[in-house]
């Protein structure tokens, strides 16, 4: 049998779990989804803001509290007259946005009490309890009786018969391409949002066309702007940025084809690429990579920063990373940046022992990877990674690591070039070489830091021009990367030696690096 969320909802319900969490906030889905799978059985509702109202027409029954009302859930007698007759076996209980309440130690009390006579008496039960609520808390004495139910998102055949049916319903007429080209844009998205989005995109000009998918990024970016989890980045980088890292962007520049042709490679039977994770030395391109993939695979940037995720309640910082991890998909196809990884995962399963909600995010975020069919396209970026959890590098979770080590004489001239044109000060005059053989051990930051300051003293100087003594007497006051944090640079090349990693840089066999 197809698996539906209908047929996953009522098989949890079958196999008797007490109390079912659903996190939506459509909640008239939610309502049809319940209605569909109830068999017959009663359903009663509390709603936050009315009381206790009929479940199918929604009017108010009784002005009650959540304490009452379930109260005489269990009470099973006369008495519960508002809820029109006692709470009989086989009622299906349905609380909506109740998640406040869901601190407060009767509530719970009374939670738990329900579910108890649920699991105790399996033939004329009361429950399942359905919690239904735009934001997840668990208590901790209710962890063990309540399950999460996830609403899951619609598939791409099921979008493509949204927007279907969307056209027949406002009468217009869209090409198959246009669909299918659509739909992908639209994933990640439930068929509320996609409705919503459509009948913007319509009403903006009484048509839909392949023109409306900067709308539907538009209107994802508000999604994640409200949700506080991920940041949009907004950059002006470009591949032509990155001075050196051959390797790497012959590596990225394939990958563009797949997704700046995604739905043609989809169809033709390509892989969509997981991501990569690029370690190495600060200040060297990783961050300029980054957004230069974004670019290069014109795709929206995102960023995940998993500090950001951490809550101060049981679940609560899990539950984060579930939310910012489906918006992500939402978002898709899109660049999800994590920058510093080694910061949010170090330590996991090591001596030191990472604690147990960062170990349970780490084993989250792995599940994802693993299982991740979307179009998110994961770059990952670590300084040092001798304290990552090995599962993490393995193969297969990224679809290539790379290490980027401080740049070579090669890479230098042209960090120098990219830096100084950028400014409007290259001149052929410059005696690049020199200056080359000037900053071995320097990274790209350093080299820019040298340019920004020639530049700044020449200007206060009143020169126009630039010359290589400029250059070289800046270069003398500037403490290299490769002085500053000499301890730090031999640790990140001692982990990579033993590391089954790709150098991003092409080899440069005239230097021998310090
Ligand atoms: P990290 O590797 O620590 O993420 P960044 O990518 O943020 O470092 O680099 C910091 C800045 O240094 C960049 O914004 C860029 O201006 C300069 N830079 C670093 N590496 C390079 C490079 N390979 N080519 C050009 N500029 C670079």
């Amino acid at each position: 049998m197809k698996q539906t969320p209908e047929n996953l909802l009522a098989s949890y319900v079958d196999a008797l779990r007490p109390i079912i969490y659903i996190n939506h906030f459509d909640f008239e889905a939610v309502d049809d989804m319940i209605e569909k799978i109830s068999d017959g059985a009663r359903i009663v509702e509390f709603n936050n803001a009315l009381g206790c109202i009929n479940f199918k027409n929604k009017s108010p029954m009784s002005e009650c509290t959540l304490i009452e009302f379930l109260k005489h859930c269990i009470e099973d007698d006369a008495r519960a007259d508002f809820i029109d007759s006692a709470v009989k076996p086989n009622t299906f209980i349905v609380l909506k946005d109740v998640h406040d309440s869901l601190n407060d130690k009767q509530v719970i009390a009374l939670l738990r009490r329900i579910a108890e006579f649920s699991i105790n008496n399996p033939v004329f039960r009361t429950g399942p309890v359905f919690i239904v609520a735009s934001k997840t808390v668990i208590p901790v004495e209710l962890e063990n009786y309540i399950t999460i139910f996830d609403i899951p998102l619609p598939g791409n055949e099921e979008v493509v018969e949204a927007i279907y049916k969307f056209i027949e319903d406002v009468n217009i007429s869209v090409s198959d391409e246009v669909i299918d080209d659509l739909a992908l844009s639209f994933k990640g998205l439930n068929k509320f949002q996609i409705r919503q989005i459509l009948t913007l995109a319509y009403q903006d000009g009484g048509y839909i066309d392949a023109g409306d998918k900067q709308l539907i990024l538009q209107e994802k970016e508000q999604f994640i702007k409200k949700s506080g989890m991920l940041e949009i980045v907004n950059f002006k980088e470009t591949i032509q940025d990155i001075g050196g890292l051959e390797t790497l962007k012959e590596w990225l520049d394939k990958k563009a084809k797949i997704f700046q042709n995604l739905d043609k490679a989809i169809k033709f039977g390509v892989d969509i690429p997981k991501g990569i994770m690029i370690v190495g030395m600060p200040g060297c391109g990783k961050s300029l990579t980054a957004k230069a993939t974004a670019d290069l695979f014109q795709l929206p940037l995102v960023r995940l920063d998993i500090g950001r995720l951490l809550g101060k309640y049981v679940g609560e910082s899990e539950e984060n990373m579930r939310k910012a991890l489906k918006l992500s998909e939402a978002i898709s196809p899109c660049v999800l940046w994590i920058d510093e990884i080694e910061k949010a995962f170090a330590g996991i399963g090591g001596a030191g022992g990472g604690n147990d909600v960062t170990t349970r995010l780490f084993g989250q975020f792995l599940t994802w990877m693993q299982e991740k069919e979307s179009t998110v396209f994961i770059v990952a970026t670590a300084n040092d990674i001798s304290n990552l959890p090995g599962e993490f590098l393995r193969k297969g979770r990224f679809d290539e690591l790379f290490f980027v080590d401080l740049p070579n004489r090669e890479e230098r001239r042209k960090i120098f070039e990219i830096h100084l044109k950028k400014r409007r000060k290259w001149n052929k005059d410059l005696d690049i070489f020199s200056l080359v053989e000037k900053t071995q051990g320097y990274n790209g930051a350093d080299i820019e830091a040298v340019i920004k300051e020639t530049i700044e003293l020449a200007f206060i100087e009143e020169r126009n021009i630039l010359t290589t003594d400029d250059i070289k007497a800046v270069i003398e006051d500037t403490k290299s990367i490769s002085e500053t944090l000499k301890t730090k640079i031999q640790k990140i090349r001692d982990t990579v030696a033993n590391m089954d990693i790709k150098t991003a840089s092409k080899p440069d066999p005239t230097e021998t690096k310090k």
